[in-house]
């Protein structure tokens, strides 16, 4: 199959009269063996059914059509998705291996297919919560690969005691193991954004407890890092009324009420939440 170049996708983006929205975070990749050495590291085989969020104008689908045994497109943009199956039908004998989903991405609530693996240039303004949206509601997605914005990827893969780990870095381990998989440059995209790109891989593992418990989990770690600096006890006196009652809390769940949310894992914030739910 040959992939999209730059070439091309300019010639595309001219037919449909579109000039790439900064808001929809439309920055598109024009080098087919990039596309192809993502697809590599996320793993995919023919077993596979993927997902791709954002798929633009295809650069990044092509390549994954060469690999899984369906693809799943989901695309907010109506031109995009329109000309999508069109471009698929024009350099891939296997179009029909392609569904696209003209939606919005955040909204998404299932899907007509269960995918395996997840490979997607994510728009960069809401790359953290399509993420983990998408773990919520697909709990058959088992690993992937997602390009995001470098410091958003530092995040995501962050461990704690480290200025990088903040709310994504243990929201995303509530439902994954998640890596960095290497940097992209700027030069491999039309138009060049003003950020740098990263890949970040996970792979997902049996959650630390059930849904009522990752409420709980999600809200404390919301008030924990809200005002970073701020202990424990501090940082939760809202949730448990008044700072000596959350100190009494903090205690009873075997966690030290003087440290911040940025030394705590997702086991840690689970160890705060349970006690709640048990006392
Ligand atoms: N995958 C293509 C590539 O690599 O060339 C395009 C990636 S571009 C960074 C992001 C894509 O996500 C755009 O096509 C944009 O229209 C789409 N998009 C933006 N917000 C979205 C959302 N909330 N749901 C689904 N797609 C979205």
């Amino acid at each position: 199959m040959t992939l999209l170049g730059a070439a091309e996708i300019r010639a595309l983006a001219e037919r449909l009269d579109l000039k790439p929205s900064k808001s929809l975070g439309q920055n598109f990749v024009i080098d087919g063996n990039v596309c192809r050495k993502i697809v590599r590291t996320a793993g995919v085989t023919s077993s596979d059914i993927a997902l791709e969020i954002g798929p633009g104008l295809g650069s990044l689908t092509l390549a994954m059509m060469e690999e899984a045994a369906s693809v799943v497109a989901v695309e907010i943009d109506p031109r995009l998705a329109n000309q999508l199956p069109i471009t698929a039908a024009a350099h891939s004998e296997n179009a029909e291996r392609l569904t696209v989903i003209n939606q919005d991405a955040l909204q998404l609530k299932n899907l007509p297919v269960d995918p395996t693996v997840l490979v997607a240039n994510l728009p960069y303004n809401v790359s953290v919560p399509v993420f983990l949206h998408l773990l919520e509601i697909l709990p058959t997605l088992r690993s992937g690969v997602v390009m995001v914005q470098a410091e958003v990827a530092d995040r995501l893969a962050a461990k704690p005691n480290t200025k990088e780990y903040g709310i994504p870095s243990v929201k995303a381990a509530w439902w994954a193991q998640v890596t960095g998989a290497g940097s992209v440059s700027r030069s491999i995209f039309w138009p060049a954004p003003n950020v740098d790109s990263k890949l970040v891989a996970f792979k997902r593992r049996a959650t630390p407890g059930d849904e009522s418990l990752r409420k709980e989990v999600f809200a404390i770690i919301d008030l924990a890092f809200a005002q970073r600096r701020k202990m424990l006890r501090a940082a939760l006196s809202s949730r448990y009324g008044g700072s000596g009652a959350a100190e009494a809390h903090l205690i009873a769940a075997g966690i030290d009420p003087t440290l911040r949310g940025e030394s705590l894992d997702i086991h840690s914030f689970c160890k705060i939440a349970q006690q709640g739910l048990e006392s």
